[in-house]
């Protein structure tokens, strides 16, 4: 489905993403781990082309997204041609975003009335259904300040759900959250895995990752060091900075 081949991305001076090769294929739960700083969030975010790479390609079903090769140079394509592409690749950030004036409903219903996948008058329906899908129909009517942590990250679930993404990338879903409301949002995310759902995932759950990957990438300086199954990554890592990076978070 999804695709990058070489993404590089200078920040400040330094190489933040060193050449990345990853491939996502349709139904993949793929859960991006390594040290802070490795690059894992710039990589989703050139991956929805939030950020512009500065080499490398990105292909969404063959077909480049948000770039258009010219000779070995990459150029950024408008913005009108980005929206489309942005809505089959969505994202679900540390900190749920969710715009604070609008109700839980609203939050997810703006975005397929916008792009027309839903007409004014089954919007209420449709909200509602894709509330009930993440357990929060009964506070559909509530601003997120009514909400909490953890209800507010499964309505920014629901939100990015509401446009019929092909792929979801989530970055540490569950790190700005109280500890006791963290498996209330892993639970969402596992039944969407359950359901087929092609999800790329930054997370330093690694209980939860062995659980819902059929990948593993580690990551560190801007390289994917090593991309395997989960029962391989966590118990015979082939690399030693793998071995480190696990040993060190216990
Ligand atoms: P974490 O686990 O802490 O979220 P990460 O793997 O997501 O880390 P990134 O956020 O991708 O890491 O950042 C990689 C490197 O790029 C870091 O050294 C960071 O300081 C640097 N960086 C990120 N954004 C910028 C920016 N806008 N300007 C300069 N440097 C940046
Ligand atoms: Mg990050």
């Amino acid at each position: 489905v999804l695709e990058a081949r070489d993404l590089r991305k200078a920040l400040g001076g330094r190489e933040v993403l060193a050449g990345v090769d990853l491939e996502i294929r349709r139904g993949d739960v793929c859960v991006i781990i390594g040290p802070s700083g490795s690059g894992k969030s710039t990589l989703l975010r050139c991956l929805n082309r939030l950020l512009i790479a500065d080499q490398g390609t990105i292909l969404l079903d063959d077909q480049p997204f948000g770039y258009r090769p010219s000779g070995s140079a990459i150029r950024p394509e408008p913005e009108r041609h980005l929206a489309e592409r942005r809505r089959r690749v969505g994202m679900v950030f540390q900190r749920f975003e969710l715009f604070p004036h609008y109700t839980a409903l609203e939050n997810v219903v703006l975005a397929p009335r916008h792009f027309g996948l839903v007409p004014r008058a089954g919007a209420r329906e449709y909200g509602l259904a894709l509330l009930r899908r993440v357990g929060l129909e009964q506070h559909a009517d509530k601003y997120p300040h009514q909400l909490s942590g953890g209800q507010q990250q499964r309505v920014a679930i629901a939100r990015t759900l509401a446009v019929e993404p092909e792929v979801i990338l989530l970055d540490e879903p569950t790190s700005a959250l109280d500890p006791e409301l963290v498996n209330e949002v892993l639970s969402v995310i596992a039944s969407l895995a359950d359901e087929g759902m092609t999800m790329v995932i930054v997370s330093h759950e690694m209980d939860f990752a062995r659980l819902v990957a059929d990948r593993v990438v580690f990551m560190d300086a801007g390289r994917i060091i090593e991309d395997g199954a989960p029962d391989q990554i966590f118990s015979a890592p082939a690399h030693q900075r793998t071995q480190r990076f696990l040993a060190a978070i216990g």
